[in-house]
């Protein structure tokens, strides 16, 4: 009798043995290699897509357009002559006070930094919930909180602007700012920021951040 069971709890291990093996074999041929689940756009599970954004700083309403509009210098698509000279402004520029925090526009997780003064950029990539990606791009920025691959949302600051001393050495000439970029790719590894000639050939990359923020700020 003690034979009989013994044999049939050995079978029940085996048995046991092969299906997760069969289980693990799956998920390394399904993850070509990995046994982490892949991400398309249909099975992207909710928490990691962005659904609301916010000002890049902390105003008393930041879900208000009227206060991005406030802190408006510098306007998409504008003749700029700084690097290619009659290159297109490939963002908008924001007033703010020295070392003034800024704040991630909301969900995404920080794709690149750019340290190089004193264009140090932070760039945070979104999932929108159609599954498009979408670029927050945070330039002229010092003391950076985050790190590559960090999860941030709209309550994670990324950096601060500059103060007095930093902006007299940028000597950009202009009030203190954080030029904001929304892009749609950052294939071109930055060179639409500053060789744009044509409306089109910034459109393809780029996207005018105050029509963002009027479609996205007030839904
Ligand atoms: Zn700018």
């Amino acid at each position: 009798m003690n034979n009989i069971r013994s044999h049939f709890y050995r079978k029940r291990y085996l048995a046991s043995l092969f299906l997760l093996f069969c289980y693990f074999a799956f998920c390394f041929i399904d993850g070509e290699g990995s046994a982490k689940p892949r991400l398309s756009p249909q099975s992207t599970p909710s928490k990691l897509i962005c659904k609301a954004f916010y000002s890049p700083f902390n105003d008393s309403d930041r879900k208000s357009f009227t206060s991005i509009t406030h802190r408006l210098v510098g306007t998409y698509g504008e003749y700029r002559k700084s690097y290619k000279p009659g290159h297109l402004h490939a963002g908008i520029d924001l007033e703010g006070s020295f070392g003034e925090t800024v704040f991630a526009i909301g969900r995404g997780h920080v794709h690149l930094i750019f340290r190089d003064f004193p264009h140090l950029t932070v760039i945070v990539k979104h999932q929108l919930p159609d599954g498009e990606p979408l670029f927050s791009v945070y330039t002229h920025v010092e003391q950076v909180k985050v790190n590559v691959g960090d999860w941030v949302d709209e309550r994670s600051s990324l950096a601060r602007l500059f103060n007095e001393d930093e902006l007299s050495r940028a000597n950009f000439g202009t009030p203190n700012h954080l030029h904001f970029e929304i892009r749609k790719s950052i294939a071109d590894e930055g060179r639409a920021s500053y060789a744009s000639m044509t409306t089109d050939e910034l459109n393809k990359f780029c996207m005018d951040p105050m029509e963002f923020f009027q479609v996205f700020l007030e839904e």
